[in-house]
């Protein structure tokens, strides 16, 4: 149909669950395998909602990677932005649910597929087709994936699409602190739409405040829309001309994998239908309390993918 193309671009993995929470992983009695990645989450996160995207990145020519394949084709997310390393491995994560439903991470990447994308190997014709072109920062840690991300960037920006740029930190997998938020910043000036966690407010800024001055501090003229997201407390949303709060969903909360993504996901399913969402507080406002609906409900079904809600799913939520 007419609807606009999300391009997402970024890794996909398998998280191993385990079947119990508030247990570290060496006393997990057992694990689920769940497909995850959060540029893959965005674009099933689009595609539940019915909207249209495709993902853009390496698997391993594996089990798990046509596993992951299959996961997105079934989605009806758009693969032809997909190749197969043929020698390097499927990325794996461990992901340890805490006991208050918050979760930590271990992974398996010496290297991944997903490391080995290489700039020739990039689908444009995909990726100029797209009307938002949606990115994180875990493919800008190594070479040649770095390049392949800065290059399907740039390529995006040139045909006229929208950057959505989430920069989904993920420390461990980073060599120290200070390259994490030297290299995430190094593309800050190229995005329309930015959103953070206020962990990663934290991170970025380097202080303890979760305030307007401290996001503030991460505004560029650059930029169209600055989304900080709250957890339970909702997300709040800056741009040149106004800047306030949109209060969270109170939900039965048990995983919140995924919660960010889903938030995203249905932000730019919105964007890519009406642009000026980005300039009409009021309906910002509207569409970021649609967006929380979607966190909210994410976060009340274990793993990411399945928790994804459909438009029917948010609506009733709204509804009440
Ligand atoms: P991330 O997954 O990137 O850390 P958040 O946890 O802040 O992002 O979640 C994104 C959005 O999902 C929030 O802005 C909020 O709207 C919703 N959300 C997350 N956790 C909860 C929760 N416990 N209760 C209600 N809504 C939530």
């Amino acid at each position: 149909d007419g609807k606009g193309l999300i391009v997402s671009f970024g890794e996909m993995l398998i998280d191993f669950v385990p079947t119990a929470s508030g247990v570290s992983l060496a006393e997990a009695p057992g694990f689920l395998k769940a497909p995850g990645g959060a540029p893959a989450n965005v674009a099933i996160a689009v595609t539940r909602l019915g909207g249209r995207s495709a993902f853009v990145g390496k698997l391993g020519d594996d089990e798990f990677g046509h596993m992951l394949a299959g996961i997105l084709k079934q989605n009806g997310v758009n693969g032809d932005g997909i190749n197969f390393d043929q020698g390097a491995r499927t990325a794996l994560a461990f992901v340890t649910l805490r006991a208050d439903g918050e979760r930590e991470f271990m992974f398996y990447r010496n290297p991944s597929a997903d490391m080995l994308l290489q700039p020739e190997e990039l689908n444009l014709e995909l990726i100029r087709s797209g009307k938002i072109f949606h990115y994180g920062s875990i493919s800008l840690i190594v070479e040649p994936c770095r390049s392949a991300h800065l290059r399907a960037m740039q390529v995006a920006k040139d045909a006229g699409a929208l950057l959505s740029y989430d920069p989904n930190l993920r420390l461990p997998l980073w060599p120290s602190p200070e390259e994490a938020r030297e290299q995430i910043m190094s593309i800050w000036d190229m995005a329309d739409i930015i959103k953070v966690s206020d962990v990663e407010l934290e991170f970025l800024t380097g202080s303890d405040k979760i305030d307007d001055e401290s996001a503030m501090s991460l505004w560029r003229p650059s930029l169209t829309l600055l989304l900080v997201t709250l957890g339970e407390k909702g997300c709040r949303y800056y741009t040149k001309n106004f800047h306030g709060q949109v209060e969270a969903f109170h939900v039965d909360t048990i995983d919140t994998t995924g919660a960010g993504d889903s938030f995203v996901g249905a932000l730019l399913c919105n964007v890519v239908e009406d642009h000026s969402i980005l300039e009409d507080e009021g309906k910002l406002r509207k569409v970021l309390k649609f967006a929380n609906a979607c966190g909210a409900i994410t976060t009340t079904k274990k793993g990411a993918i399945p928790a994804l809600p459909t438009e029917a799913d948010v609506l009733s939520l709204i509804k009440g």
